[in-house]
């Protein structure tokens, strides 16, 4: 039996679908290929380009394979988009959600593990976040994804569907082979954002407002690494497998790291002094996001193996350096 991987072309998809085919599994991928890309699907993946509001494209892959679970990246994630277009994030989220989970009961594939966000927690009451803390996004991006979990929810009632809902905080690096990593038109991530300044196609890094209530005034996020991400998402699916009960946690490692320290460990790790200027705040943007993973790390036996970020952000360097264009030419 294979597990289906929906946007299996994209940053997170990508490095999960690797984890899958070194864990013997076998993988088929779908990908629209609208911010994925057909190169960084894994060889051994069967792949179908299409789209998840595409019911009967969707109905075919689940009548051609024989799927046992499915993991579901295939949506758009960008927080400052989500806020002047919130249209494309209702529809390819939760409308593209829909018309897969319709798919998913339709053929009786009844396990799903998903990604969601540290977005839909909204400007946290306390850090490091629970699982059990309260969910008020503010942007667009996060609300959608709470919206699929509540969705998830309320079909596991109806039809017996068995999720686990993977909240990221802030994915970054690449995977270790140097073979894929992130490559987004345009970015909008702050560390490819950052590593584009000494690989000379950016003379200077902007930091989005320098007045939150944090030590520096910039924004505190907690980075994890893709890879260690991934390696939740095999664990999840393994717990479902096994019988698990629907589920949510958080990913990320538990430190927080402001703007402004993230520029300076990539100074650091590339050696290069990357000039950076304030502008003001991005919409939709918490002041801070940490996790507390403990409970991926008690339930599902999860270990990070990246806990320090210049390792991460080395990670990075090494995959934009040898694609300063992602996965276009030259
Ligand atoms: N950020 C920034 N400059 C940039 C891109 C991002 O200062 O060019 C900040 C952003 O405001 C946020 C943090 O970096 O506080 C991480 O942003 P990113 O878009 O990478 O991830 P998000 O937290 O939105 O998921």
């Amino acid at each position: 039996m294979a597990i289906l991987v929906l946007g299996g072309a994209g940053y997170i998809g990508s490095h999960t679908v690797y984890e899958l085919i070194d864990a013997g599994r076998d993988v088929v991928v779908v990908d629209n290929l609208l911010t994925g890309f057909r190169q960084a699907v894994h060889p051994k993946a069967r792949f179908y380009q299409a789209d998840i509001r595409d019911r009967a494209a969707m109905d075919k892959v689940f009548e051609a394979e024989d799927i046992e679970g499915v993991v579901h990246f295939a949506a758009s994630s960008q927080v400052g988009e989500s806020m002047s277009d919130p249209l494309k994030y209702y529809d390819n989220n939760l409308y593209g959600t829909t018309v897969l989970l319709q798919s998913m009961v339709a053929h009786g594939v009844k396990k799903i593990v998903f990604s969601s966000t540290a977005a839909t927690y909204g400007e946290p009451e306390t850090v490091p976040i629970l699982e059990s803390d309260k969910t008020q996004p503010t942007n667009c991006y996060g609300e959608t994804k709470l919206a699929m979990e509540h969705m998830m929810s309320w079909v596991s009632k109806a039809h017996g569907l068995k999720y686990v809902a993977l909240r990221y905080f802030n994915a970054c690096g690449a995977h270790i082979s140097g073979a894929i990593g992130e490559a987004h038109d345009p970015e909008t991530h702050l560390v490819p954002i950052i590593l584009q300044v000494p690989n000379g196609q950016r003379d200077h890094v902007s930091i989005f407002g320098d007045d939150y209530p944090t030590k520096d005034g910039t924004c505190v996020r907690d980075y994890i690494h893709v890879s260690d991400l991934a390696q939740a998402h095999i664990l999840a699916l393994d717990y479902l497998l096994r019988g698990g009960d629907n589920n949510v946690f958080n990913l990320g490692n538990g430190v927080g790291f402001t703007v402004k320290e993230v520029i300076d460990t990539a100074r650091t790790v590339t050696g290069h002094p990357i000039p950076a200027e304030v502008s003001p705040r991005r919409a939709g943007d918490p002041a801070q996001l940490i996790a507390s993973s403990a409970k991926a790390v008690e339930v599902l036996g999860w270990k990070p193996k990246y806990n320090d970020l210049g390792t991460i952000i080395s990670t990075a360097w090494k995959w934009h350096q040898s694609h300063p264009n992602g996965y276009g030419e030259g």
